[in-house]
């Protein structure tokens, strides 16, 4: 079925007045995951989505083990409600245990990550216990198995350690490191080609003339996929002639998985671009019932004369974004992101959090539409706080590199008093 028909049958969907929730789940909807595999060294699946479910071929840990520095005794020793001297007998290293085992009345010293010897079945930390020349004296109250960590209990032998869809971060690439694998399968990055379309446009290296700005929307966009982990390819400033658009993205179409274009989607520039879409693909031009990034397109372009390669289905992904900075990144992080992260196979797709926090000040809102403000986020006096941005034009983009949170105002949200709680999605997580 054609997109457009896809569209329509959704009841009230309407490419005038879509909330973002629908657009976001319209688009997902439509996507189906790249599928070819390859194998690289554990360090470079780092950002990469893991193809194959990874079973543990072993334990881990191998052995039992000890999880603190202390002594391993017998429970039973230890276990007549007043203090007990035991004989210590050697030391359990790391990598290096003790071989006898322990009878009754001895322990030996053991240290953390190091077996207990056989006979011990439990480990008494070194701060409770006197020393008394080559013996201790451990006091009541100690549980019988406390403080070791039993084989298997980080990664079972023969169950999966990690499934196919997983994102890899650094502690999936070390976990995958303990199972001692040294490649991986993951899914073929995707290779997403951007262009920023405007007359007005100057690209850095060149001087700028009279009336015109910077092409910044190509930096931001870089920025946000390499981030991702995506392949780019950087098609540059496309002036706003159907000629040179045409051949702009039928260029990109070809190359790409997916197409990220800025500007042109907004009321006064879309007819003519509307025109041109429909004779490279099948483009949807919404107005998304949202603040910044009210403009966007999104569809497919065909791929003329490729050799059609199973999984792209012979058509590229196209995400026609706003011009406006702020919009740009606002739609990025709001659609196209999750789309991408789908694209590249990862599932779960991992959601970026919404999580609550008082407002300092009073913020217009009109209900209707969702709105993602700038504020920067922070503690004072123990309660997390978002202050908003102090300009919120979208054309602002100082507004995002002063902020650290978007301000979430849910679609059906009216004003906000300062002190109301509001959703703040942070810019940053964990490296
Ligand atoms: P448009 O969506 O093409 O009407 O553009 C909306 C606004 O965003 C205009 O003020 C443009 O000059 C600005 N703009 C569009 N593309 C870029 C870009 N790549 N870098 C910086 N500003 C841009
Ligand atoms: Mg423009």
């Amino acid at each position: 079925m054609s997109l457009a028909a896809e569209f329509s049958c959704l009841s009230d969907h309407d490419p005038d007045s879509l909330s973002a929730d629908q657009a976001r789940a319209f688009i997902r909807r439509q996507l189906t995951p790249v599928r070819t595999r390859e194998r690289v060294a554990l360090r470079g699946a780092l950002g990469r989505v893991l193809a194959c479910d990874l079973l543990a071929p072993f334990n881990v840990p191998g052995h039992d083990n000890s999880a603190m520095d202390g002594y391993a005794v017998r429970h039973a020793d230890v276990a007549n409600g007043g203090n007990t001297r035991l004989r210590v007998l050697g030391t359990a290293l790391a990598g290096k245990g003790f071989a006898q085992p322990i009878g009754e009345g001895e322990c030996v010293r053991i240290m953390t990550g190091a077996p207990p010897p056989a006979g011990a079945d439990t480990v008494v930390v070194q701060e409770v216990v006197a020393l008394d020349g080559d013996h201790i004296v451990v006091p009541p109250g100690q549980r019988l198995g406390q403080h070791i960590r039993r084989a298997g209990e980080d990664l079972a032998a023969g169950k999966p350690a990690l499934v196919a869809g997983r994102l890899l971060r650094p502690a999936e690439i070390g976990l995958i490191a303990s199972l001692g694998c040294a490649e991986v399968s993951v899914f073929r990055r995707l290779r997403v080609a951007f262009l920023s379309t405007g007359d007005e446009l100057c690209s850095i290296g060149t001087p700028l003339g009279e009336g015109r700005v910077y092409d910044s929307n190509r930096y931001t966009i870089f920025g946000m996929l390499t981030r991702m982990g995506c392949e780019v390819l950087d098609l540059g400033v496309v002036r706003d002639d159907p000629a040179t658009m045409e051949a702009a993205f039928r260029e990109a179409a070809a190359a790409a998985d997916v197409v990220i274009s800025s500007g042109g989607v907004s009321v006064g520039e879309a007819d003519f671009v509307k025109g041109l879409m429909a004779e490279l693909g099948e483009v949807l031009f919404w107005k998304i019932a949202m603040k910044p990034g009210r403009p966007m397109a999104f569809g497919r372009l065909r791929v003329d004369g490729e050799e059609i390669c199973g999984e792209r289905g012979g058509a590229a992904w196209l995400f026609g974004l706003p011009g406006n900075p702020v919009a740009v990144m606002v739609t990025f992080y709001q659609f196209v992101r999750e789309a991408l992260y789908a694209l590249m196979g990862a599932d779960p797709v991992p959601v970026v959090p919404l999580l609550p926090a008082l407002c300092t000040g009073a913020l217009k809102k009109v209900a209707g539409r969702t709105e993602f403000q700038r504020g920067i986020l922070s503690l004072v006096d123990g309660q997390w706080r978002v202050r908003p941005a102090a300009a919120q034009g979208s054309g602002v983009l100082r507004s995002m590199a002063d902020a650290n949170c978007f301000i979430v105002l849910e679609h059906d949200r009216g004003n906000v008093a300062a002190g109301d709680q509001v959703g703040v999605q942070l810019f940053d997580g964990l490296v």
